[in-house]
């Protein structure tokens, strides 16, 4: 018997591969390949523009009196279901530290890699990189952050609650009055943000530096080496995405802000008469990102910074701004850093960091758009948006908590449920489904509990399709296919299955 025979029927001989890896593959086994790239055929069809490919039309999900999902909500669910899980929990945990568990590692993995191929792979003027966390102090010094990464902190002497200077509403700064209870504020105090280490072990000959406070500064660090290890020429851009480290003063909302999180950056290098044109380009092509991957779309806008918040050499700075439970809070901030980081790394390091133009001969400091956003947040900002508690409804008697992921994101993209436990050819069926679809993509199998449960189950991790082996399967080798935001259901070939989730699940 040939090992592609996914289904096989008493006494009756191979039919329906769904996919196989023999070396000679028959007719059964190349069928589902070729539904497969008949689904992807239209591809070549158009030329996309790389922010086309973020702007396919989405209308929001939510009306002016949606409410607003408590931040608890998603807390409880992240721990239950294996998103995210408190830091060193059982020695009473870390403020502002998390770990991420099995389905939350999936959903992280997601989102980078989704950020690395709209940013790195569809354009061709953008490199990746990836910088250590651990870099010469003279860097710090040289950013600034020695002397100003700061934040000043007040304690309201009544509640003891402690607050950001910078994030007291005007009236309660103006009175020196705690937000939360009315009570008096001390005088601010100010702490640096930077996490210091040491490298090497003996003492005296310890260097002291720092965990990096963002992770940016390795694409200055690294953007000569860029320049001359590759044949892109200015304009052009380097990503990042990595860790940074912050001793927060004020750690909490959940993920929202932690002391140990991660950031992606692009430092987007251009002549200087070109800034505008640039600037203007990435913060739009950043929206229309952060637009191409919520429900919620009326929940996101552009805050422009005020003049008292910029830096000096900064003519403008935007936050790209998202609407949750917490207000509206930055998501990713769109900058105009000009020529300040080269100029200060050329400063400090000695080393001429200027940019010759092979064709005009002209030499200058190239000027810098950076677009810095972080993976910790765009997860928290999607659970946000995506969490959603059903009523009970015709479709679903008892009602559901549903969680609307994207199906790009979605930590598992399909459930193979056999629809009876104890129905041997059932499970057989299913298995061989199951095993078949997760060398394609993340695929679970679950036998346990009615069918009913079961679709509950991945609902609430978001899985946007569940395929389902009944009697009728047995008969002729077709499967239910639900969807997971409307629930509809639909009956599909087992060797459609490949194409049909691939095409949905993948972005291109
Ligand atoms: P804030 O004013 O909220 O402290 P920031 O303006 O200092 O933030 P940046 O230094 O510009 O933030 O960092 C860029 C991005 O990194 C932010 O837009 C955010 O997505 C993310 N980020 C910054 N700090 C944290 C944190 N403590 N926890 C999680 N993500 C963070």
């Amino acid at each position: 018997m040939a090992s592609h025979t996914l289904v096989k029927k008493q006494g009756g001989t191979a039919h329906r591969a769904a996919l196989c890896s023999c070396p000679r593959p028959t007719q059964a086994c190349i069928r589902p390949w070729a539904l497969l790239i008949e689904r992807l055929g239209n591809f070549f069809d158009e030329e996309r523009d790389p922010l086309m490919t973020q702007t396919e039309d989405r209308t929001s999900l939510s009306t002016e009196d949606t409410p607003l999902v408590p931040i608890e909500k998603v807390v409880a669910l992240s721990k239950r279901r294996g998103f995210v899980y408190p830091n060193s929990e059982i020695y009473g945990g870390v403020s502002g530290i998390y770990d991420f568990g099995p389905l939350g590692v999936e959903l992280r993995n997601n989102i980078r890699r989704y950020w690395w191929w709209s940013m790195v792979q569809l354009n061709d003027n953008v490199l990746g990189i990836e910088g250590n966390i651990i870099t010469h102090p003279r860097v710090w010094e040289a950013s600034g952050h020695v002397e100003n990464f700061v934040d000043r902190l007040v304690d309201c002497k009544n509640c003891k609650r402690r607050w950001r200077v910078d994030h007291l509403p005007a009236e309660n700064l103006e009175q020196n009055k705690c937000p939360f209870c009315g009570g008096e504020l001390t005088e601010p105090r100010t702490f640096n943000l930077m996490m210091e280490t040491y490298i090497g072990v003996v003492e005296g000959e310890r260097m002291k530096t720092y965990l990096r406070g963002e992770a940016c500064q390795n694409i200055y660090l690294d953007y000569d080496n860029v320049l001359k290890s590759s044949r892109i020429q200015i304009p052009f851009g380097i990503c990042q995405i990595g860790k940074a480290f912050r001793n927060e003063v004020t750690p909490g909302n959940f993920l929202f802000r932690q002391r140990e999180f991660e950031q992606w950056d692009l430092q987007f290098f251009v002549h200087p008469s070109e800034m505008q044109k640039w600037f203007d380009y990435w913060k739009e092509y950043r929206f229309e990102w952060y637009k191409g991957i919520i429900n919620h779309t009326d929940r996101l806008r552009f805050r422009a910074h005020e003049s008292n918040e910029l830096a000096h050499y900064a003519k403008q700075a935007f936050d790209i701004e998202y609407r949750s439970i917490l207000g509206w809070q930055e998501w990713e901030g769109i900058h105009w850093r000009q020529d300040w980081d080269l100029s200060r790394h050329s400063q400090y390091s000695g080393q001429d960091l200027s940019y010759t133009d092979p064709a005009t001969k002209e030499r200058y400091i190239p000027w810098i758009v950076e677009t810095s956003g972080g993976v910790d947040r765009t997860f928290f900002f999607l659970l946000l948006d995506a969490y959603e508690e059903e009523p009970p409804s015709d479709k679903d008697k008892e009602g559901r908590t549903v969680l609307r992921l994207h199906p790009w994101f979605a930590p598992v993209k399909v459930a193979v449920l056999p629809l009876q436990k104890n129905k041997e050819e059932l499970v057989t069926t299913a298995k061989g489904i199951h095993s078949r679809l997760k060398r394609l993509m993340v695929a679970q199998y679950d036998d346990v509990a009615n069918i009913g449960r079961r679709y509950r189950r991945q609902d609430e991790i978001g899985t946007p399709f569940c395929v389902t082996v009944d009697f009728q399967t047995l008969e002729d080798q077709t499967v239910t296919v639900r969807e997971r935001d409307g629930m509809t259901q639909i009956r599909l070939a087992i060797d459609e299955l490949p194409g049909y989730l691939v095409e949905k699940v993948t972005w291109k």
